[in-house]
């Protein structure tokens, strides 16, 4: 089981990149604005973030790596976040249990298309290779 971890690598690739994201910390995807995805005038950028779980802030690069530990303690984590975040505020159980497992299963459904090492982007839902990872 691969996930997302917020990455340094590739920063400043490109002239739009931001990381404020804590590296190595578990990402997801976030709301995206409707500014951005219109992607009319100025967006915040949100359209091309990976939310850190963590540090409650964004970066533009995450790399895909192992998950070493369960499926239950990634859907913690993942749950932990969006409670902090007020996410699951008003939400009955199932809500929230839905919430968490859509956040969960984006990641892993994304992550699950490269191997561990590759950093990628992405842009409104669209996901795109910013490095191969390394030849084993
Ligand atoms: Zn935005």
């Amino acid at each position: 089981m691969k996930v997302l971890v917020a990455t340094e690598t590739t920063q400043g690739a490109r002239a739009d990149d931001y990381s404020w994201a804590t590296p190595g910390e578990l990402v997801m995807f976030g709301l995206i604005c409707a500014t951005d995805l219109r992607g009319v005038g100025r967006g915040c950028g949100c359209g091309r973030g990976f939310a850190g779980l963590h540090s409650e802030r964004a970066t533009t690069t995450a790399e895909v790596v192992e998950w070493g530990s369960s499926l239950d303690d990634l859907a913690l984590a993942f749950r932990d976040s969006l409670q902090r975040g007020g996410w699951l505020e008003s939400a009955t159980a199932e809500e929230a249990d839905d919430a968490v497992h859509s956040a969960v299963m984006e990641v892993l459904l994304v992550a699950d298309r490269y191997p561990a090492g590759t950093v990628i982007g992405t842009n409104l839902g669209n996901q795109y290779v910013r490095q191969e990872a390394a030849a084993r």
